[in-house]
């Protein structure tokens, strides 16, 4: 009978106002590793003693990983899953489950236990220890090749240079971050979201803990070169206009090396005589600088892209539903799905 169902509200409503810890896990196919990933998750934040919830945000997986988490809210209310409409992006899913994270403080974890668990206890004592931020900086890591580990340098090392923040080189989108830390970062308008960087533009203070990488638990990365190229370009583009003044000086070193060599045409033809050898030069000239022009005005392109991306506003990521234990449990009276329609 559906009056005598106990009332969840009131519970979950007591519950929901004492959260202290929220862990948002975006997926996306993650079905090898979403349980070993909860059992764990369960084993350390039961051990802190204090209320928390486990925020899943499904980036529009198509394997079974819905199916596994969506089990679990029947049985567990401090899980809730976030669907998003479709595959988004990680950057994206990760804004989606800070958006829906109740918790006074929001870790960021992979689904893949790439991000141990086990430090959690510790992430949350620095955090207890006034630290708005507890970023977590990889010290080696395990299971990725050279060219992958070398990339990653280069590339984190390079940004740092460009910005004007400090990005810290090494961590990754496994940190803790203060209610307020997500408030500002929530309050960020851009529709290319660089996490890394938008996390170290706000500031406030910031620990670093170091950690060792674990190789992938189970399943396939989502990353190809290509992606990770994006990612990359995504990054340096996002916080850094230094790009456009390096074509700016290419193209008045060049002019000027142009220049001179005109200047000195002319003065050998008045010297030596009407004599046009040189085809080979020509050709060396005009394929160097037409590859230097097109790759300014791609740079440009960039820049004018973003302009144009962010200029239509839309938002970063559409909600199809939010699954958990109340949802579930009201769904008994009306279906949890017309409400959560068109959150977003
Ligand atoms: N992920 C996601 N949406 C995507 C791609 C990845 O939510 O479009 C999730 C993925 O399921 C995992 C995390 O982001 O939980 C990190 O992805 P992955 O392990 O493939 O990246 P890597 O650790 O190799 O950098
Ligand atoms: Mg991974």
């Amino acid at each position: 009978m559906i009056t005598s169902l106990p009332s969840p509200s009131e519970a979950v409503k007591k519950a929901v106002n004492t959260i202290q810890i929220s862990v948002v896990v975006p997926f996306l196919n993650e079905q090898d590793v979403l349980p070993v990933c909860y059992a764990k998750l369960k084993g350390i934040l039961g051990g802190l003693a204090q209320p928390y919830e486990i925020v899943f945000v499904d980036d529009g997986s198509t394997d079974n990983s819905v199916e596994l988490v969506a089990a679990l809210i029947r049985r567990d209310p401090t899980v809730r899953v976030v669907r998003l409409s479709r595959n988004f992006g990680k950057e994206a899913a990760m804004s989606a489950g800070l958006a829906h994270a109740r918790g006074e403080a929001v870790i960021m974890l992979d689904a893949d236990l790439q991000d141990p668990p086990e430090l959690i206890p510790d992430m949350v004592r620095a955090w207890r220890d006034g630290f708005d931020i507890v970023s977590m900086r990889r010290r080696k890591r395990e299971g990725e090749g050279a060219a992958k580990r070398l990339s990653a340098y280069a590339f984190y090392r390079i940004l740092s240079r460009m910005s004007r923040s400090r990005i810290p080189a090494d961590t990754g989108d496994f940190r803790l971050m203060s209610r307020r830390t997500v408030e500002a970062l929530l309050q960020m308008p851009e529709r290319c979201r660089y996490m890394r960087g938008l996390y170290s533009w706000i500031g406030f203070p910031t620990k670093v803990i170091d950690y060792d990488r674990a190789p992938r638990a189970a399943g396939k990365t989502k990353w190809n070169y290509f992606a990770l190229f994006g990612l990359a370009l995504e990054g340096i583009t996002s916080f850094s206009t230094a790009p456009l003044r390096w074509a700016t000086g290419i193209g008045a070193v060049v002019a000027l090396a142009g220049a001179t060599f005109g200047f000195w045409i002319i003065f050998k033809t008045l010297m030596f005589g009407d004599d046009v050898p040189g085809y080979p030069s020509l050709m060396a000239m005009i394929t160097l600088l037409s590859g230097i022009q097109l790759l300014t005005i791609g740079l440009l392109g960039e820049y004018v892209g973003k302009g144009y991306l962010e200029s239509k506003q839309r938002p970063v990521f559409v909600v199809r539903d939010v699954l958990d234990y109340a949802t579930e449990t009201h769904s008994h009276y009306a279906p949890f799905r017309e409400k959560n329609a068109v959150e977003g």
